[in-house]
């Protein structure tokens, strides 16, 4: 996907701010934190949102969700973390590549507005 901007992510176009990456996926800080821990974990596959995805990419989903547990693990933050896919532009999904953030390092409100 030429146009997109993880995927561009992906290929070094644009820089980020790495914090994991293997052969399926790739884990940056989001350039506008809304905790202190706040990171985006997406597949290197272009997947445009939950609503798109199809049952061959169970394990990249998956997948994304262990970096989570990974990454909340290294951070010292399983006190308390929440991981969000939004899914729809009403739910607030403004890039469409599917991609699982991750927030901790604060109290979390429920339910999230
Ligand atoms: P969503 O609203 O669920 O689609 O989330 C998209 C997220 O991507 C937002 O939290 C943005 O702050 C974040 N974002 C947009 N552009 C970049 C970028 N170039 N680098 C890192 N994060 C970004
Ligand atoms: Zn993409």
């Amino acid at each position: 996907m030429m146009d997109c901007l993880f995927c561009k992510i992906v290929r070094g176009e644009i820089p980020a701010k790495k914090v994991y990456e293997d052969e399926y996926a790739l884990a940056f800080e989001d350039i506008q934190p809304k905790a202190p821990t706040h990171v985006l974990i997406i597949p290197k596959k272009h997947i445009r949102g939950l609503k798109e995805a199809a049952a061959e990419d169970a394990e990249l989903i998956g997948r994304l969700n262990l970096v989570a547990a990974q990454i909340g693990r290294e951070r010292g933050i399983e006190d308390g973390y929440r991981t969000v896919l939004n899914v729809g532009p009403k739910s607030g999904q403004s890039v469409f590549h599917i991609h699982l953030h991750l927030l901790g390092g604060r109290d979390l409100s429920w339910p999230p507005g």
